[in-house]
């Protein structure tokens, strides 16, 4: 995270801006990574989801359930109030008369105000007016009740209506129940009744406040329990991953704690018993590799004494093969070839096991690469001259001196020069040496039969070789190119391969020009392409050419060194 100046309070909306734009990355990032975050949201949302389906039902039915029974407390107390006032009209003896009639009414009005807990009361006469006039009590709005509802009162002499309404502008929710009433010798009236639903109204949202902040509150729960209960369970099992990273980067020390008796600790000890394994067979093949490096070694050791005597003999009789009879003097030619190969197998094979010891140490020196490569064609040029070979060195850069072991890099030269010649078929081989800023490459091609693809991936093995019955001519122990490769890596360089059958082969050295070993691609494109034809490599004009014999031009300068 970055830091804030404190002085600078500038930064900060900048910054915070872009962390909020990194926000979405940050969740994808979690998401994908941590276990624990995805089964926490998975939780939340799902149990978010389940609660607030959970309280809205429960909210509304009680909503209903609160509602109708607070409808069903107003109807029957207007029912009762109107009964009581039928019962007053009917025992009245009003004999027509006016007085009397309002007296009545009077009555009726007073019985309808005590026994109805409402204090909305509203009449309206239905038909022609009469000594009992229309008469409203309290702060009744009667422009609230509905067209309908009074259309339906009028109607129906039995029936109570009722219907929801807003008592005042300020929207007060309240019902408003009608019925008629019948006065004897006067005629009908209506008669309405407005409760307040306020108070219901205000329970229902007191339990509705409820219902959320229990909801909220359980989801909250639900998420912290899934938090503590999911450490319990990814701690050990991140424990684990990182344990197991550790053994396969090589630290075969490294052990689970075991704790309890669950499947965890089931899973611990198993690991723990693998790991032992491994640590057991690891060292097992250590030692056995150890004790074949030092046998291999000890005897390339022991082999060299009687060899030099072997090889002392050899020369002697080789020297003197005219003074024998033929088949004597062909088989005195022959032991001093062999044992000549024997005694570069013996040198690879001590060079092997020094590798596989740890034991070899690069002698550094400021070298250019392009002038070595030149070094090693022409004293391969007595070889190339028997293969009918011509060797072209095209080097446009390569020059200046980079810090490599000289004696190293010219013996990869000169195997991948010898393989190129003794594989090329007597067609031309190029050597290429390039640089760039972190780089020196010498790449050596030939056009002779190549490697075919399913032998490629071995060509870097000890002791392969392509066609082992082959006849040979150039060394060949099979450890040429085993050996080159550890030499490039020991540099903290490559040596790589492409081949055709047919086409030829492109082996190619890198060398780091720093310390820091490569870090980009190589001066020399590895696949030649169209450009790397044996057609395109007559035009160029080579720096140094070295030509078999008769093919020699007699000019000089065109074999002088750039
Ligand atoms: P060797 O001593 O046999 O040359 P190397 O390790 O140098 O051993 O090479 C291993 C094998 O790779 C060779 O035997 C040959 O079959 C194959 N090989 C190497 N270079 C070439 C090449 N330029 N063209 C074709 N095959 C090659």
């Amino acid at each position: 995270m970055s830091s804030v100046r404190g002085d600078d309070a500038a930064y900060r909306p900048l910054i915070w801006r872009r962390n909020v734009r990194a926000w979405p990355d940050n969740v994808v990032h979690l998401w994908r990574r941590s276990l624990r975050f995805r089964t926490i949201a998975v939780t939340l949302v799902l149990s978010t989801l389940a609660i607030l389906i959970a309280v809205t039902w429960t909210a509304l039915a009680i909503q209903d359930d609160l509602f109708a029974s607070r409808r069903d407390e107003v109807l029957l107390d207007a029912q009762r109030a109107t009964i009581d006032a039928q019962t007053t009209l009917d025992s009245a003896d009003t004999q027509g008369e006016s007085s009397q009639i309002q007296s009545v009414w009077g009555g009726v009005r007073t019985t309808l105000y005590q026994q109805s807990s409402s204090d909305m009361i509203a009449t309206f006469r239905i038909g022609e007016p009469s000594a009992a006039v229309d008469f409203s009590i309290g702060d009744f709005d009667t422009s609230i009740i509905s067209e309908g509802l009074r259309q339906s009162v009028q109607a129906d002499a039995g029936q109570q209506w009722w219907q929801s309404v807003a008592l005042d502008a300020s929207g007060t929710p309240g019902i408003v129940v009608g019925q008629q009433l019948i006065f004897p010798q006067v005629g009908a009236f209506e008669v309405y009744f407005a409760y307040d639903l306020a108070g219901a109204s205000q329970t229902l949202g007191f339990v509705q406040a409820t219902l959320w902040v229990v909801g909220v509150a359980l989801v909250v729960l639900i998420g912290v329990i899934a938090w503590f209960v999911l450490r319990s369970v990814t701690t050990p099992i991140g424990e684990a991953a990182l344990t197991s990273a550790k053994l396969a980067s090589g630290d075969l020390a490294v052990r689970l704690p075991v704790r309890g008796e669950d499947e965890l600790a089931t899973l611990g000890q198993s690991f723990n018993a693998m790991a032992d394994s491994i640590e057991k067979q690891i060292k097992e093949l250590a030692d056995l590799s150890l004790v074949q490096q030092r046998f291999v070694s000890d005897v390339s050791h022991e082999l060299r004494t009687p060899l030099t005597t072997i090889r002392l003999a050899a020369d002697m009789l080789n020297d003197r093969r005219e003074e024998f009879d033929p088949a004597t003097a062909r088989a005195a030619e022959l032991l001093s070839a062999q044992v000549e190969r024997f005694e570069v197998l013996l040198g690879d094979l001590l060079e092997i096991s020094r590798y596989d010891a740890g034991s070899v140490q690069l002698e550094l020196e400021p070298t250019s690469l392009a002038q070595l490569a030149e070094d090693v064609i022409g004293q391969m040029e007595q070889v190339a001259e028997q293969h009918g070979s011509e060797v072209r060195v095209v080097a446009p850069g390569g020059y200046s001196p980079v810090d490599m072991d000289p004696r190293r890099v010219r013996r990869i030269l000169r195997n991948l020069v010898g393989n190129a010649i003794e594989h090329g078929e007597g067609k031309p081989i190029v050597v290429t040496v390039d640089s760039n800023q972190n780089a020196v490459a010498v790449g050596v091609r030939d056009f002779g039969m190549g490697i075919r693809e399913e032998h490629l991936e071995h060509v870097f093995d000890r002791f392969w070789r392509a066609d082992p019955s082959r006849k040979r001519t150039l060394g060949g122990t099979g450890l040429g190119l085993a050996i080159s490769l550890g030499d490039a890596r020991l540099h903290g360089g490559d040596l790589t391969v492409w081949s055709r059958p047919g086409a030829g082969s492109h082996f190619v050295l890198t060398l780091p020009r720093h310390a820091a070993g490569l870090n980009g691609p190589s001066p020399i494109r590895l696949d030649p392409g169209e450009e790397g034809t044996l057609e395109s490599f007559e035009h160029t004009q080579p720096i140094v050419t070295v030509r078999p014999a008769e093919h020699r031009p007699d000019a000089p300068e065109e074999g002088g060194v750039a």
